[in-house]
């Protein structure tokens, strides 16, 4: 019998968030469950240009954009990130997704002076995989879990609001989850909002098309190549929307096989 693969369209209802992906290629990590193919010579870098995201605010400036997220690869790697994040808070909201390695009190205490400096508010979104260190690290980097505690110990001392989403990478019972890792919350005295987000497995990717919320629905992900639906296909061509903010596409063929276990990343308490 004959089937014929008919992938949904998603119409993108309302733009209320922009990702920015700083660099798809530059980490100080190496997380074994990254869905991003890094390239082998860590010294192969492209970071998007300070003027391409001051162009595209320019561009959007008629929007009503909540928030913007500050993506990548690790975003905190740019060389011009502290410009960029301050010209990104002129705008609007702020939050840096990133693996939390670059946030030390120092850090914290310069960010909470930047965010003070506007009107806009600066969030966070950190991840981690198991609430023991080990099976975090091993799924992760070696050191991911102290350093996201650490992190989120400095945040919170300045005020900030962090997610830290759970990937759920040992594929285990929700409930257990969220109940092991509050323990962990309370032993570390930390506060994160939580959510809990399935892992990609890149060697065996889904068969079926979940009903969750999906990030090309109410955002779109500008990187130095273009626009594209979302971060997870960034620069590539199944997700390119155009050359700018000027004309993109309003709707999505998600035929990839990521369209089909992905869920939203963006936050809906943001003002
Ligand atoms: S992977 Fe991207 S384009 Fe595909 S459904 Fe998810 S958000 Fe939309």
């Amino acid at each position: 019998m004959n089937s014929i693969f008919i992938s949904p369209v998603y119409k993108l209802e309302q733009l209320r968030y922009i990702f920015i992906v700083l660099t798809s290629k530059s980490c100080n990590q190496r997380c074994k469950q990254c869905y991003i193919d890094f390239p082998i010579n860590r010294h192969d870098k492209d970071f998007i240009d300070i003027n391409k995201i001051k162009e595209a605010l320019v561009q959007l400036k008629n929007e009503s954009i909540e928030c913007i997220y500050l993506t990548g690869a690790e975003p905190m790697t740019h060389p011009n990130f502290n410009n960029i994040l301050r010209l990104c808070l002129k705008y609007t909201n702020v939050c840096i997704c990133t693996n939390a390695s670059f946030i030390n009190e120092k850090k914290a205490r310069f960010l909470r002076k930047v965010e003070d400096e506007g009107k806009n508010n600066l969030f966070f979104r950190f991840s981690l995989s198991h609430y023991e260190e080990l099976k975090n690290d091993m799924a992760r980097y070696r050191g991911s879990f102290r350093q996201t505690f650490f992190a989120l110990k400095n945040l919170e001392r300045y005020g900030f609001s962090i997610i830290l989403e759970i990937v759920n990478y040992y594929r285990e019972e929700e409930r257990v989850l969220l109940e092991m890792f509050r323990k962990k919350f309370e032993e570390y005295g930390v506060n994160p909002e939580i959510s809990i987000g399935q892992y990609f497995d890149k060697m065996n990717p889904p068969q079926e098309y979940n009903d969750k919320s999906k990030d090309c629905t109410n955002s779109r992900t500008l990187t130095q190549n273009g626009v594209y639906s979302c971060p997870y296909l960034a620069n590539d061509y199944r997700g390119r929307m155009g050359g700018s903010f000027l004309d993109y596409a309003k709707s999505v063929n998600a035929e990839t096989e990521y369209c089909m276990e992905c869920t939203s990343c963006s936050v809906i308490h943001v003002s």
